[in-house]
């Protein structure tokens, strides 16, 4: 028998700069997300043990939308990512400082 894994082309990506540390990933996905003790910030712990729906719960349960899921490539989670102030509207906050180094 073979199933297909859920988890296949999966990478979850957690972006510090939009983490707040509220720690609501943490709650519903407890010892998948958890705090860095030094930075403060979430990361992912035992990517291995994670279930599909505990990584999907730890991004929704996000309200700065610093969780984001891909799948082969293309971001599944969030739908709309919003540009954080100060970023262009593709997400790159480095972009708008090179782009004013045009000759
Ligand atoms: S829910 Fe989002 S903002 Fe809160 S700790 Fe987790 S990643 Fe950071």
């Amino acid at each position: 028998m073979c199933e297909a894994d859920p988890k296949r082309g999966l990478k979850v990506i957690i972006d510090p700069r939009r983490c707040i540390a509220n720690a609501k990933c943490t709650t519903v996905a407890p010892g998948i997300y958890v705090l860095d003790e030094e930075t403060g910030v979430a990361v992912l712990e035992n990517e291995d043990q994670a279930t599909v729906e505990q990584l999907f719960a730890g991004a929704r349960a996000c309200p700065t939308q610093a969780i984001i899921i891909e799948q082969f490539g293309r971001r599944v989670f969030p739908r709309i990512l919003p540009p954080m102030f100060g970023e262009s509207e593709d997400g790159d906050a480095t972009k708008s400082a090179s782009d004013s180094t045009e000759e």
